[in-house]
């Protein structure tokens, strides 16, 4: 299988003869500044369109942006049979097309799913040069609320699936377009609906979702990931009650001291390290990348996870941390109910993260054990149904691998395992592979904007994630014995 492997040295000497306002280069072939090629002005014209339909979870319309999308589709040929437009309330219509392939093999479609639901935003919240809702270039670029996430990969995917049909290429298996609504916070779930009621529609042998993407460090690729696991939410209540009583009479026994010792204890408290197939790749790979200390301490503990003093470096990193256990933290708290009266019910939530090895039973007992309170109730609030990880697999692993060694040279593919969660959830319950991987490059210092002010992507960065999507979907959609 030969592919051209560009060598870092070799993109060094291409970065430094075009290097622009937005850093380095690192596939001129793809992108070049000023000069968009007829494909990555669809996307641009794509992107754009939907940024500046206001898709955020109250104030905005979700239906809006579906339908502009299913216009592009109509507009491009094709047919009604294979657009579908729906959802649980009118403005919260998801939008599902399929593009054919022969389908020898019978493999199951290839899902791209992208919500297009946004986080608020408020132009005051923003930089004046910026307006939420409208599309803005400016030093190498883009700005706008969902110019990350997940706008980017849904016109990515409209663009590149029309970019198919204009050059009349046939896939071996179905490729199917899902944009869908109320990932961000939203009653509507997109894709669980999807699942629910149409499941035949997006029902797939593999999908690509958000969630992954690669990482830049002096503007140049350092490594790209693909997200095949996420902890599990669960929330749990902490409660407390007592016969009250009069504050000028106090006893020792009381719901808002009981529930402060039980919280101090929680707080304390550090639930057991463990290493998943995914995390164990995660960390031997992300080693080499970083600092000598914590490169030799993700390795020693990667050798031996019960090397408590390379836990403990590891876990100064917060962003490393929890990926090493279970976590559990206070977020809300509530008692009492008069300043002269003592409290008849103190309550709090307790936010945990959960291993996707653990159960939220289990969570509930330790907790309840570290607590050693009989007095103190801990009740499973709400719960999320558990989803296995993605499969580690060489169907997915190496064509991301083949991708990303032919656009960003020969860094490594990390596998991650998510401290959030995503839609990849109600996928994965189903059976359906799904990964979180875009090929779309940012610098965590500087570009980790999302839900956040002045949100932006990097002008190259989203073309070659273009780029990257369009070849990553074709290897997985042509029959692999065909792919040189
Ligand atoms: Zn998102």
């Amino acid at each position: 299988m030969p592919f051209p492997i560009r060598s870092h040295s070799a993109l060094v000497g291409v970065v430094l003869a075009t290097a622009s306002l937005s850093g380095a280069q690192t596939s001129p072939r793809v992108y070049t500044p000023g000069q968009l090629t007829p494909t990555q002005q669809l996307a641009r014209d794509v992107f754009k369109e939907l940024i500046e339909i206001n898709t955020s979870v109250t104030t905005g319309n979700v239906t809006a942006g579906a339908v502009a999308m299913e216009k592009r589709f109509r507009a491009a040929g094709f047919p009604d049979s294979d657009i579908f437009i729906g959802g649980p309330r009118a403005d919260k219509y998801n939008l599902v097309v399929r593009y054919h392939g022969k389908n020898p093999g019978g493999r199951k479609p290839v899902l791209l799913l992208a919500h297009i639901d946004v986080v608020e935003a408020l132009k005051a919240d923003w930089s004046p040069e910026f307006d939420p809702f409208k599309f803005t270039e400016k030093d190498g670029y883009y700005y706008a609320r969902g110019i990350a996430d997940d706008k980017a990969m849904a016109s990515i995917f409209v663009a590149n699936l029309l970019r198919m049909k204009q050059e009349g290429y046939v896939p071996d298996r179905d490729i199917i377009v899902a944009l869908t609504a109320d990932e961000e916070s939203g009653a509507f779930n997109g894709v669980d609906w999807l699942v629910q009621n149409h499941k035949d529609l997006i029902d797939a042998g593999i999908g690509l979702n958000e969630g992954g993407g690669g990482t830049l460090r002096d503007g140049k690729p350092l490594f790209n990931t693909i997200q095949l696991a996420q902890k599990i939410t669960t929330n749990y209540t902490l409660q407390v009650t007592n016969r009250g009583g009069h504050s000028s009479v106090p006893r020792k026994d009381n719901a808002i001291t009981s529930l402060a010792d039980a919280l101090s204890k929680v707080g304390r408290y550090e639930f057991p390290v463990q290493l998943s197939d995914v995390t164990r790749e995660f960390f031997s790979k992300t080693a080499p990348s970083e600092t000598p200390e914590m490169g030799r301490a993700m390795k020693a503990l990667v050798a031996n996870p019960k090397d408590k003093a390379a836990a403990a470096v590891v876990a100064g990193d917060e962003k490393y941390s929890s990926m090493l256990r279970t976590t559990c933290v206070a977020t809300m708290l509530s008692g009492g109910h008069a300043t002269n009266a003592l409290p008849q019910l103190a309550e709090a939530n307790i936010n945990c993260r959960i291993y996707p090895t653990d159960s939220p039973e289990y969570v509930r007992s330790t907790l309840a054990a570290v607590i050693k309170d009989t007095t103190v109730k801990v009740l499973i609030k709400s719960q999320r149904p558990p989803s296995p990880p993605a499969k580690l697999s060489p169907e997915i692993m190496q064509p991301v691998g083949r991708v990303t060694k032919e656009l960003f040279g020969d860094i490594p593919v990390i596998p991650t395992m998510s401290t959030g969660a995503n839609d990849s959830r109600f996928l994965l319950a189903i059976g359906i592979q799904s990964y979180g991987v875009s090929g779309l490059f940012s610098d965590p210092k500087t570009d980790a904007r999302a839900h956040g002010r002045d949100e932006r992507i990097r002008m190259q960065s989203y073309y070659d994630g273009q780029e990257f999507l369009y070849r990553l979907t074709k290897l997985l959609a042509t029959n692999p014995a065909a792919v040189p």
